[in-house]
C-alpha cells in the first residue's frame, strides 16, 4: 500500500550512504572511546541536557551524525556542551557523553 502524499514534508529528503561516507574519524573516536559505540539513540541525553533547554543543541542528534559520518558542524555544536553531566547520569547505556564531547571537539576541529 502506498503511503499517503499530502503534498508536504516536514523535513527534506535526505539519503544517508554509509558506503561514501568517511568512517575514519568515527572510528579512530570509537577506538578511544568504546562508549561511542553503545549509544542507543534513546534521546535520554538530549532531554535532560542543560544546554538543550538554553539553545538548539542536540547531543543525540551530534552524536548519531558523527557516528554515521557525517561531520559538519560537529565540533560548533559541541562547543554549546557546558560539560555539566547531566546527560551522563541518565544514559541507559552508561556512555561518558562528556568525554565523547571532548573527544568530538578535539578529533573534529577542522569540520
Ligand atoms: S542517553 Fe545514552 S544511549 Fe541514550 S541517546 Fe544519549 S548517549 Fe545514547
Ligand atoms: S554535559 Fe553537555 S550534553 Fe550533557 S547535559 Fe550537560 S550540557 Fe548537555
Amino acid at each position: 500500500m502506498n503511503a499517503i502524499n499530502f503534498g508536504y514534508t516536514i523535513n527534506a529528503g535526505r539519503g544517508i550512504d554509509l558506503d561514501r561516507n568517511d568512517l575514519g574519524p568515527a572510528h579512530e573516536i570509537a577506538a578511544e572511546m568504546p562508549d561511542f559505540a553503545a549509544c542507543i539513540a534513546c534521546g535520554g541525553c538530549t532531554a535532560t541536557c542543560t544546554a538543550g533547554n538554553l539553545t538548539q543543541f542536540n547531543f543525540r542528534m551530534v552524536h548519531t551524525l558523527v557516528r554515521r559520518g557525517e561531520y559538519t558542524g560537529a565540533w560548533r555544536e559541541m562547543n554549546k556542551c557546558m560539560l555539566c553531566g547531566k546527560c551522563r547520569l541518565v544514559c541507559p547505556r552508561g556512555i561518558n557523553t562528556r568525554g565523547v564531547v571532548r573527544l568530538i571537539k578535539r578529533k573534529l576541529g577542522d569540520y
